[in-house]
């Protein structure tokens, strides 16, 4: 999610676009997360078959089975993205939407469920600035409506990025059970804004919501980190009630996204836990509902490049953060 810096990518500066908080003193070992992962690997075997064709991504679609892979260890696998950018998040926008949201499942361990899937930006952002540039209230502060996302220095933007992942991981939950919903389905011309994309996740009473993204931070900087949400009460934000259940869906996701992928979580934000906690963000401060966002890389780094824009890859993040939701939302 690099916060957009719409003109040029320098301004790390106002209040939006601020990098993530340098590390945080606290630092959960990986392992942590990682001892969550077992339930997850049941979404091996669905994700296949379903998947396969939305979004040509570059490599095609899946290789092995995620869930067969071995974890790969917190330490060791090459580093894959990380970028901080951070998301640049949704927002509202009228009552509208309802995007795409999935048929109800008819079965499958996760009937019942309801997971809210937001993918970060929208290709149609670089084309409205003004509207995505429109301020609006976080509880905390005003920020801009959206962002227009980061690419890779190729041009293949964050936001397809996103929507990408998006739907690979719609199949994979709605193969489980879930009724899946999305923010934004390339169904508008813009946005939403960050409140909106909040208030969508809010109005479906979701069990989980993940706001997808990918960095746009220096070269050298690589893997992946999760977002979780700061104890914040200003203005129409209290997220204090879904900072402990985010942080252990992050904790989840952030492990089974080790074990899917061999990512290393972020050498750039973190401290190395593939975790930071944000009170900056529009996204997370109006939930009322357990919420993260994933940096899945950094795109401005040619290794990670490479796997971000694979569809192989994408394939497995998006089966390592839906491993991770499925882990949570079975306690
Ligand atoms: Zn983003």
């Amino acid at each position: 999610m690099w916060r957009d810096r719409k003109v040029a990518v320098v301004s790390y500066v106002g209040p939006d676009f601020e990098p993530s908080p340098p590390r945080r003193p606290r630092r959960r070992p990986l392992t942590v997360a990682l001892a969550a992962l077992v339930p997850g690997a049941l979404l091996g075997w669905v994700v296949y078959e379903a998947v396969g064709g939305s979004d040509g991504g570059s490599a095609g679609a899946v290789g092995t089975p995620v869930s067969s892979r071995a974890p790969a260890s917190p330490t060791a696998s090459e580093p894959t993205d990380s970028g901080n950018d951070d998301a640049k998040q949704p927002s509202p926008t009228p009552a509208t939407s309802a995007p795409g949201t999935s048929a109800p499942a008819a079965s499958g361990p996760l009937k019942g469920k309801v997971i809210v899937i937001d993918p970060g930006h929208n290709p149609g952002n670089f084309q409205h600035t003004a509207e995505i540039n429109r301020k609006v209230n976080i509880g905390t502060n005003w920020k801009e409506c959206d962002t227009t996302g980061t690419s890779t220095n190729a041009g293949y933007t964050e936001a397809e990025f996103t929507l990408d992942v998006a739907h690979r991981m719609r199949t994979l939950l709605q193969a489980q059970g879930a009724t899946v919903k999305l923010t934004q389905d390339g169904d508008r011309p813009y946005g939403p804004c960050v409140d909106e994309r909040a208030r969508i996740g809010n109005a479906a009473h979701a069990d989980a919501v993940v706001s997808v993204h990918a960095d746009g931070s220096a070269a050298g900087n690589r893997g992946f980190h999760v977002i979780l949400p700061g104890s914040v009460h200003a203005g129409a934000a209290d997220t204090r009630p879904i900072v402990a259940p985010s942080r252990r869906l992050g904790e989840r996701i952030a492990g089974n996204f080790v074990r899917v992928t061999g990512s290393a979580p972020s050498n750039y934000i973190g401290d190395g836990t593939g975790l930071d906690t944000r009170t900056d963000l529009g996204g997370l401060n109006l939930s009322t509902v357990p919420k993260v966002f994933i940096e899945c890389g950094n795109m401005r780094d040619s290794k990670d490049e490479a796997l971000l824009t694979s569809g192989a890859w994408r394939q497995k993040a998006a089966q390592g953060i839906s491993e991770g939701i499925v882990s949570f939302l079975r306690g």
